[in-house]
């Protein structure tokens, strides 16, 4: 992992050195319905803004937003009204798509607080037919057509389409580091498959590639399936935002070992490669409205969400799951007890946190994780 680390720790001046040259950096919200592919495609470096690690910046946000604001939406505000994240003060344009009610709150803020252009791409909150499909297609194009103009550069479908590969590369890594870990000795943990995302989303791509076609094969060298009697544990929630790994730690610490996540945003949505074609957009419009798992802010995304869901409990042999949301997040909330019926109804543990981003109750926490694992021990025992 040092590999990482050193290139985390000079990607942003890297970045900069990259505007100094003129390029642009052009930051956007997580979620996974904003695709990188368009921004690369125009030559400006994208920067997904998933920071997460301390409580100040969410804490900043409130002397112009209430509470109710769910903290990772507060941070992405006080990060930009602080700017002492390099990220957030190299940026020369946002893309805000318009996901849950609190991401589309920043984006307003943003506007009539900051001094930088936000490109508010629409999403539909559904998907039935071709209606949402031909409606994402035409916000794409708009944001292509900005991009061109913003940058200096064209945007051909051939560059559309390298992209494409080069982050169906990056996806097929991940997908690939992602099944090991359904082995009982998995040669990387929860924390660090976390770290390798959350760095995706700012690395260059093919820098990225190399570094994990590297660590793949020297991980799964020699590797062998081994035995282990820690409770596997899927986690479930909104986000997992970089540096806020208090959750991960807490679980490990409990003795309970991470095997799998299903997180709407803050990591890249691996499980499926986009389908090229002679219309890019279209192509785009396809593999991150149709083709990919809702987010919980999609109308009848529930269902969907609990079969695969399911599927990853069965896929992984988890053994229980944890529901970790965050305050104020209304749109996980009310989902947690559809999903505490159903999957109490297979008999599978299951357990509800709340927490803010930069997590100040780790005490509190700490104890229903250890109660939750010493149960599910119980059960396997
Ligand atoms: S945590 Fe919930 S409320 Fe906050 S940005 Fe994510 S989906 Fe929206």
């Amino acid at each position: 992992m040092q590999d990482f680390v050193s290139y985390l720790r000079d990607r942003s001046g890297e970045i900069s050195q990259l505007k100094k040259k003129g390029i642009k950096v052009i930051g956007y919200f997580p979620g996974n319905y904003m695709p990188e592919e368009l921004i690369y495609a125009s030559g400006a470096v994208p920067v997904c803004l998933i920071d997460g690690e301390k409580a100040a910046p969410a804490n900043t946000a409130l002397s112009v937003v209430p509470n109710i604001i769910c903290s990772f939406a507060r941070t992405l505000i006080g990060e930009m009204m602080t700017k002492e994240n390099p990220y957030y003060a190299m940026l020369d344009m946002v893309v805000a798509p318009i996901t849950c009610q609190h991401l589309k709150k920043v984006a307003e803020i943003w506007e009539y607080q900051e001094d930088i252009e936000v490109f508010k791409l629409g999403v539909p909150h559904q998907y039935y037919n071709d209606i949402e499909l031909d409606y994402y297609t035409e916000r794409l194009k708009a944001l292509r057509d900005r991009l061109q103009a913003f940058t200096g550069n064209t945007i051909t479908d051939e560059r559309i389409n390298q992209a494409i590969d080069t982050y169906n590369r990056m996806r097929g890594l991940f997908r690939k580091l992602s099944l090991i870990r359904r082995s009982y000795n998995s040669p990387i943990s929860a924390l660090d498959f976390i770290k390798l995302n959350h760095l995706s989303l700012c690395a260059d791509p093919n820098d990225m590639i190399e570094m994990l076609e590297s660590f793949y094969s020297k991980i799964t060298n020699g590797h062998s399936d081994g035995n282990s009697d820690h409770p596997r544990i899927l986690i479930v929630g909104p986000i997992i935002a970089r540096g806020d790994y208090a959750i991960l730690e807490i679980v490990q610490a409990a003795g309970g070992e991470i095997v799998i996540e299903e997180i709407c945003e803050g990591l890249r949505y691996y499980w499926h490669d986009i389908e090229k074609s002679n219309d890019p957009l279209k192509s785009l419009a396809i593999g991150y409205l149709r083709d990919r798992l809702p987010c919980a802010f999609m109308r009848d995304s529930s269902k969907k969400r609990l079969h695969f869901i399911l599927d990853l409990i069965r896929n992984f042999n988890v053994s229980g799951v944890i529901w970790h949301e965050l305050l104020n997040c209304e749109t996980y909330d009310a989902e947690s007890f559809f999903f505490s019926q159903e999957l109490g109804k297979r008999n599978i543990p299951f357990l509800v946190l709340e927490s803010d981003c930069g997590m100040a109750d780790v005490e509190r926490l700490k104890n229903r994780v250890d109660a939750f694992i010493e149960l599910i021990k119980g059960e396997i025992e």
